[in-house]
């Protein structure tokens, strides 16, 4: 099946209100020349509305890169809910990235209910799964990987994750300037999907996956012209207009 590709900014701890001005119209200056790809950005919580009003009209989609466990307002300082992300214009947001997992205490168990209360918020999760070096070379990818879906897979009927949005992102390529080979990336794609496909086959075809981890202009294309490899979740590239329209010209370029 043909499925389009999705080329994400995670923008991470970085920048302020006179630097993204800059880089959205970049970015949206450069838009029309990618018009088979869906591009998102995801800019720190505070500025979702500065850009969602500088790129109105723009086809720029706007997610966040994290979002409360909860599913209702109520008294939880600091946290936001899905539904306030979707107020403010989001369409997506990014679940269980490796350095929330890390540095924010969110476990499996975690990230599969904030997966359900994306859904519930109607935000498409991109739900980040990946290996360790230590666990890479202890040969434990697959099961990482495995119990990071099935965790997911436990909380949410699978008919109900038509929207999900998967990323691989080796933790050891990410911020590193090391890239997964674009075998490497495809086995573990390759695998992901089969993991989906056996509850159910039909999501398993449509199920957009993602790879992360360094992708650079240098090294988008090759890593999209994987069979299983449904476009990029981009974090330093994603800070340059230029390069980041690069990587999306690379998965503008395939098939
Ligand atoms: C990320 O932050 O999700 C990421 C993949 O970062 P980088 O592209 O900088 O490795």
């Amino acid at each position: 099946m043909s499925r389009q590709y999705l080329v994400a900014g995670n923008w991470k701890m970085f920048g302020n209100m006179a630097s993204n001005q800059v880089l959205v119209e970049g970015m949206c200056a450069g838009l029309d020349a990618v018009p088979k790809v869906q591009v998102l950005v995801c800019p720190p919580a505070t500025y979702l509305t500065a850009i969602q009003q500088a790129a109105r009209g723009s086809g720029l989609l706007l997610g966040a890169q994290n979002l409360a466990a909860q599913e209702k307002e109520g008294a939880f300082t600091g946290e936001i809910l899905g539904s306030m992300l979707k107020d403010v214009g989001c369409s997506h947001v990014i679940v269980g990235h490796s350095e929330r997992r890390a540095l924010f205490g969110d476990t499996d168990a975690v990230v599969a209910q904030k997966v359900h209360a994306a859904l519930a918020a109607g935000l498409v999760p991109i739900l980040c799964v990946g290996e360790t070096l230590a666990e890479r070379e202890a040969d434990a990818t697959e099961a990482v990987i495995a119990r990071q879906i099935d965790a997911v897979l436990a909380v949410n009927p699978v008919a109900s994750l038509a929207a999900l949005v998967i990323a691989y992102e080796p933790v050891w390529a990410i911020g590193t300037g090391k890239t997964a080979s674009p075998e490497q990336a495809q086995n573990v794609h390759a695998f992901i999907r089969a993991r989906i496909a056996a509850v159910d086959a039909k999501l398993g075809d449509s199920l957009r996956i993602l790879y992360g981890g360094s992708v650079k202009p240098d090294n988008a294309a090759s890593i999209f012209a994987q069979t299983d490899v449904d476009g990029g979740l981009i974090g330093g590239a994603s800070l340059k207009a230029a390069d980041f329209l690069a990587i999306c010209a690379a998965a503008q370029s395939q098939g």
